[in-house]
């Protein structure tokens, strides 16, 4: 790679926080930053999923155990990370759960506990993290939302409420920090083949024939698809993009 491409696209020196990186997307996630340069850390529930990431992944992704609902302990995520690393540039709220059900099924506790996850726990983070950016004048967060927030979709009503709110925090929060160098954007996944994915849809064929045929490309996306995506928000080829949502979805959100 010659130097203005390595200006442009690579990471080194960047530190990187990826929730929900020990698997699907996250994961990829992980590995493309780390591959551009970045150090990496992985936020997720299970230590044995986070050490089979790191082993993977080599010596520039590191795991930290932290469940993104447990908000009250978001600051102090964000400062052991500054402590071990000397700065944070990039979070990416990734974290996700599901819930797939009709409408009148769905009960409280599965809206509030989709919204924790999606929401509140992204929510807890970017404010955590937004003084350490502005402090070293740059800064990067993305979050990922979802077609279920741009398209009308059947039975997943408490997840697309979660992934539009997601684009809503997206336009205000770029506003209001983009005068301290830090970005804010989303990434919107098309159906990527990842565990989540197969969850919701594998019992499903008919779902699953209804998403190819609305994919123009007609398959589902790489979770590297999204991976390389990331870096490029993350890094300086991205310097003047804030409060956008870039579509990697196959063609799926034209419409027709
Ligand atoms: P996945 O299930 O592989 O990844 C989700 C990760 O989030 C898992 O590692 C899970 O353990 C973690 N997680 C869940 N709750 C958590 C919590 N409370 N604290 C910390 N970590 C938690 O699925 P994925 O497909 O890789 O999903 C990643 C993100 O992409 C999600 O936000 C999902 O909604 C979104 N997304 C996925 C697709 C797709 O087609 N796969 C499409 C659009 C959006």
């Amino acid at each position: 790679m010659n130097d203005g491409m390595m200006e442009a696209f690579g990471l080194k020196g960047h530190v990187a926080l990826i929730t929900g990186g020990g698997s699907g997307l996250g994961l990829a996630m992980a590995e493309c930053l780390a591959a551009a340069g970045a150090q990496v850390v992985i936020a997720g529930r299970r230590r044995q999923v986070l050490d089979e990431a790191c082993a993977h992944l080599g010596d520039s992704v590191a795991g930290i155990e932290y469940d993104v609902t447990d908000t009250g302990r978001a600051g102090e995520i964000i400062k052991e990370i500054v402590n071990r690393y000397g700065r944070l540039d990039i979070l990416i709220n990734n974290a996700g759960v599901h819930c797939k059900k009709a409408v009148e099924d769905v009960t409280r506790e599965d809206l509030q506990s989709v919204l924790d996850v999606h929401l509140f726990g992204a929510y807890a983070l970017t404010q955590a993290a937004i003084p350490y950016m502005r402090a070293n004048k740059q800064g990067s967060v993305i979050f990922i939302s979802s077609m279920s927030a741009v398209m009308g979709m059947t039975n997943v009503t408490a997840y697309s409420a979660a992934k539009a709110a997601v684009l809503g925090l997206v336009k205000t929060i770029s506003g209001e920090v983009a005068k301290d160098g830090i970005r804010v954007n989303a990434i919107v996944p098309g159906f990527i083949d990842t565990p989540m994915f197969h969850q919701a849809t594998d019992k499903d064929p008919e779902r699953q024939k209804k998403i190819l045929g609305h994919t123009p490309m007609e398959c589902y996306g790489l979770p590297k698809d999204v991976g390389w995506a990331a870096v490029y928000l993350s890094g300086a080829a991205s310097r003047f993009v804030t409060g956008t949502a870039l579509m990697v979805d196959g063609g799926c959100s034209i419409g027709f």
